[in-house]
């Protein structure tokens, strides 16, 4: 049975190194191909024979991730499928913990050959970095401790994952109740969020212990590994060659200056939409910053999710013909499965089959702006996979996290110029309205969590109550004009909610530094379309094939997080808002 939404895909390159009948989920056959390049490694005796091992194990890495992809693809499309589920996870139970020691070996061999340092500087540059960086950083007495710390985010996902409440005699979700926080009636709105708020307080010292657990661990990890304290191990263990903390530091102050104006104005017309200023006291309060502030029912872009390609398609042929060729060859090779249906994974995202060099996009699509927004930004990621496919460099043809998300986060822009395809032109700008106050407002919640984490880690032996400080200091900071009396033990433990705090440290920043990436590749094409979109598309091509500040200078938006480079691009957005 065929559980993958496309057919046989056309090979982009033939193998020369794996045999083509090779079964890769099935490790006895597999281990040679790791003994053989162990073997021949000895053997290079000139960096051009080195070149051409370093292409067979790519070959190799990109022909497992496949395999990994198609399996995960499958079990995400049908997740009532016994055959699907036992398909994947024979790979990650058998495959994956096999695989991860013999590709380290290779590393260690390749950090350690003679002929490296005669490969040619300029190509691999890049990827010698990163291997060596991954080489050096490895500690054997760390293994354990990431197994203890794997479990530990494990229980936090156990934890806040299975959180209901009974709402009106009913049990429900959490993610469930979140819809209510949209209805008009600001009284239900007030009882739906104090009943979440209250259920969530009621786990806080299991979290806040996990936590406790969590830092104490990462602390030992980065002393193992030779580092005074945790947020330099991590920026490291990141590949972050390119920014530093204190960068990050300035990035928030540039927040606090440029972009709090704009958004205490926002929230003083939601204010004002919502007739709170009429009230006394009359602030927002925290139940009433999701709802449509002029209470209109929600945008309905769609009905079937063809209609949506269909339209989704007509924008990227207004927008640029090399695109909308990309996006066509996906419908045609069918590696879009985006409609809701009965067993499917929940949201949304973009996977790469590796081997095939093409790009595949999931979805739950049911009819909202959400969905669009959705695909032009999934979009995005597999342009940049079909731009890069020509690279036979494995590590290459995906880029750093930080520009990955310039080129989703860009198209989302890029697309929404054309959003009257799916709507009337004043709705088509109630859409845009709340992507660009969207975007002003991540730029806080992001300061706020990365400035926590840099305080967490740079005071050791911290207690429970100073954190709190910590982290209400930053919502004076950064959280704008919303009363929250009352509330005030909620609104110490918010960051309870962002999962990256718990299971992803320091790994949010980079949501930061791609958008004001995207904001400048906009506001390039509103000067000049052609280049800017020309420049986006070059840069797209390069993959990870340059440093990160190369990257964003090919797509026309230098790598700066300070005051300089955020104030004109909020400006532009305020202005943007302001014609709406
Ligand atoms: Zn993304």
């Amino acid at each position: 049975m065929n559980l993958l939404p496309f057919g046989k895909l056309p090979a982009h390159r033939a193998r020369t190194f794996v045999p083509s009948t090779a079964d890769l989920g099935d490790w006895p056959q597999t281990a040679p191909l790791f003994d053989q390049l162990e073997a021949r490694a000895a053997r290079c005796q000139t960096a051009a024979e080195l070149e051409r091992w370093l292409f067979d194990w790519s070959e190799l890495s990109a022909a497992l991730d496949e395999e990994a992809s198609r399996r995960y693809i499958a079990m995400t499309c049908h997740t009532d499928s016994a055959e699907a589920e036992k398909a994947y996870l024979h790979f990650v139970e058998n495959i994956d913990p096999q695989l991860k020691p013999r590709q380290f070996a290779l590393e260690k061999i390749y950090v350690a050959h003679p002929f490296r340092e005669q490969l040619p500087p300029a190509r691999f540059q890049v990827f010698d970095r990163d291997v060596k960086n991954h080489v050096e950083l490895f500690r054997p007495e760390n293994v354990a401790l990431e197994t203890e710390e794997a479990k530990l985010c494990q229980q936090y996902q156990k934890v806040t994952g299975s959180l209901t409440v009974n709402f009106r005699g009913e049990e429900k979700t959490l993610v469930q109740m979140g819809r209510y926080l949209e209805e008009p009636d600001r009284a239900l709105r007030q009882e739906t969020w104090e009943l979440v708020t209250r259920r969530r307080l009621q786990e806080k010292d299991k979290l806040e212990d996990i936590f406790d657990q969590l830092i104490e661990l990462r602390q030992r990890v980065a002393r193992h590994a030779g580092f005074k304290n945790y947020r330099d191990y991590a920026f490291r263990r990141l590949g972050r060659f390119d920014y530093t903390p204190e960068d990050c530091t300035r990035f928030h102050d540039a927040v606090a200056r440029e972009v709090m104006p704009a958004v205490r104005e926002i929230q003083a017309a939601r204010r004002h939409q919502l007739g709170l200023d009429k009230l006394h006291p009359g602030h927002l309060r925290p139940w009433d910053l999701a709802v449509d502030p002029q209470s209109r029912p929600p945008l309905k872009p769609f009905g079937a999710v063809d209609e949506m390609v269909s339209r989704t398609q007509k924008i990227f042929d207004r927008l640029d013909p090399g695109l909308a060729g990309g996006f066509r060859q996906m419908q045609d090779l069918r590696l879009l499965d985006l409609d809701n249906r009965k067993g499917k994974a929940p949201g949304g995202y973009q996977q790469t089959l590796s081997e095939s060099r093409v790009p595949f996009i999931f979805m739950n699509a049911i009819g909202q702006q959400r969905d669009v927004e959705t695909i032009l930004h999934e979009a995005g990621h597999a342009f940049h996979a079909l731009a890069a496919n020509d690279e036979d460099l494995y590590a290459y043809r995906s880029a750093p996290i930080e520009f990955c998300e310039v080129a989703s986060m860009s198209m989302e822009l890029l697309g929404n110029e054309f959003l009257e395809e799916f709507y009337s032109a004043p709705q088509a700008n109630r859409a845009r309205r709340t992507h660009l106050e969207g975007i002003i407002g991540f730029f806080p919640w992001m300061a706020t969590v990365d400035a926590f984490q840099h305080w967490i880690y740079t005071h050791p032996g911290h207690g429970r109550a100073e954190r709190a400080a910590a982290w209400l200091e930053l919502m004076d900071r950064f959280g704008g004009d919303v009363d929250w009396s009352g509330y005030e033990t909620a609104r110490g433990h918010l960051w309870h909610r962002q999962l990256h705090i718990f299971l992803h440290p320091f790994y949010y920043v980079e949501y930061g530094i791609a958008q004001l990436g995207a904001l400048q590749v906009w506001a390039n094409s509103k000067r000049d379309k052609a280049k800017a979109l020309a420049d986006y598309k070059q840069s797209l091509a390069l993959g990870g094939s340059r440093p990160l500040p190369e990257l964003f200078a090919a797509a026309g938006c230098p790598l700066r997080f300070d005051a300089a480079t955020i104030k004109p691009l909020i400006q532009l957005a305020h202005d943007e808002l302001k014609k709406l």
